[in-house]
């Protein structure tokens, strides 16, 4: 990545307080994985997960540039799996997506949610009921 996309990325992390613009879960930066990793007690692949990325709110293949406007911050999970969507929808279009799987804590791996406190109170609530039947 280019210095330039870098920078555009590092203010976008700083204009959206340090969170994600599709599930607005806290963005950890390259540099803070492996503590992050450790602090949680999850492998680094798990936690790049929440990686902060440049989104191209206009995909580079569909013609979107590397101006300053087109980059967003994102998790690598949503950057990832939105521009495997063919055609990848729009970013609103794309929000609402993901917090829909938001709210039914079926986008980020269960950790994630719990260690940043976005797991939906039912889901915690169904997990208990599993755990306690299967035990
Ligand atoms: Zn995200």
């Amino acid at each position: 990545m280019s210095n330039r996309i870098a920078r555009f990325r590092l203010r976008a992390y700083k204009r959206q307080n340090c969170r994600c613009c599709y599930c607005g879960l806290p963005l950890v930066p390259a540099s803070a994985l492996s503590s992050f990793a450790n602090k949680l007690g999850i492998s680094l692949s798990r936690a790049q997960a929440l990686m902060c990325t440049a989104e191209h709110l206009e995909a580079r293949c569909d013609g979107g540039t590397d101006i300053e406007s087109n980059i967003a911050a994102a998790c690598s999970t949503c950057n990832q799996r939105r521009h495997r969507m063919r055609p990848a929808p729009s970013p609103d279009a794309y929000r609402t997506i993901v917090q829909v799987q938001m709210q039914n804590g079926c986008w980020h791996r269960w950790v994630l949610l719990r260690a940043t406190g976005h797991l939906p109170a039912e889901k915690v609530q169904q997990q208990l009921t599993w755990r306690a039947e299967a035990h």
